[in-house]
């Protein structure tokens, strides 16, 4: 009976008539604002009681408000999920890099711990504070994680390290790293994990850098230096917080062709973030 009553009004215009009393240039009042919005909801309903006849108006309010509810969920759902990345970024476990951190000097090796996101073996061996090499610059932040290679085929972690801490005397440049991998898969930190290294230019001041070591000139890792890379990498961005996607490339930060296999094999530079990745879904299974 409702429908009936009100469709033949509908058609003498009514409806319609106040929809379209707007005219340019004349600003509603609040009232007739609110009045307006409702209209358009009176409309939208008698349109679809229209096309589907056997459905009731209550109905028609119930499943507006549940759509309503869905979406005000999901948005606030997505908002959550933001904001809990954004307070997670910051070492998720901090307990596990207390080690590497400037409290501790000298000499040691860290053994490695088990599961797919667990540290690998780790020799602590840090270059002495000089600004060439090692500022002692406070890393506040870390966002991502850089990979390189040291561009010196055949060349081991040692080799490397010793390279960096020698640019105190040698000042040839400003260059180290916080992580050697060598062609062994063994792995060599220079400088904690609280520190800036300078590695990687502008992002130097958010990010850990992990230097590669291979034996040719088209700089691709052999077997052992890539597993290695791929535990500690997985490793890392279980601590802070980060995943793959913050894992990037010095050719990412400025250009620069390094690591130069896997800038000139996007392929391979995705399978390797695949790998991180691999490690990082597995975490939870372990
Ligand atoms: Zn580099």
């Amino acid at each position: 009976m409702k429908q009936k009553k009100r469709k033949p009004s509908y058609k003498k215009g009514r409806g319609r008539k106040k929809l379209s009393i707007r005219k340019p240039g004349v600003r509603k009042t609040g009232r007739q604002r609110k009045k307006r919005k409702a209209g358009i909801w009176k409309h939208i309903r008698r349109k679809w009681s229209r096309r589907f006849p056997g459905i009731e108006n209550v109905w028609l309010d119930r499943a507006a408000i549940l759509i309503t509810v869905m979406v005000l969920v999901s948005a606030a759902l997505l908002i959550t999920g933001r904001v809990r990345r954004v307070f997670s970024s910051q070492a998720a476990h901090p307990e596990q890099l207390s080690s590497l951190k400037s409290d501790s000097d000298g000499v040691e090796i860290l053994p490695a711990q088990d599961g797919p996101c667990g540290r690998p073996e780790i020799e602590k061996d840090y270059i002495e504070p000089n600004p060439y090499s090692r500022s002692q610059i406070e890393l506040k932040k870390v966002k991502g994680i850089v990979i390189h290679y040291v561009a010196n085929p055949g060349s081991t972690a040692r080799d490397n390290r010793d390279y960096f801490e020698n640019l105190m005397n040698t000042h040839a440049t400003k260059a180290s790293s916080h992580f050697v991998v060598g062609l062994k898969g063994e792995i060599i930190q220079c400088i904690p994990l609280d520190e800036i290294s300078y590695a990687s230019n502008q992002r130097n001041k958010d990010t850990i850098s992990i230097e590669c070591c291979h034996p040719g000139k088209d700089g691709k890792f052999n077997k052992a230096t890539y597993d290695a890379l791929v535990r500690l990498a997985a490793w890392l961005c279980d601590s802070y917080g980060l995943d793959s996607a913050d894992v990037i490339r010095h050719y990412d930060v400025t250009g620069k062709l390094c690591p130069l296999y896997y800038v000139e094999n996007e392929d391979a530079w995705v399978r390797l973030r695949k790998n991180i990745q691999k490690n990082l879904d597995n975490r939870n299974n372990h």
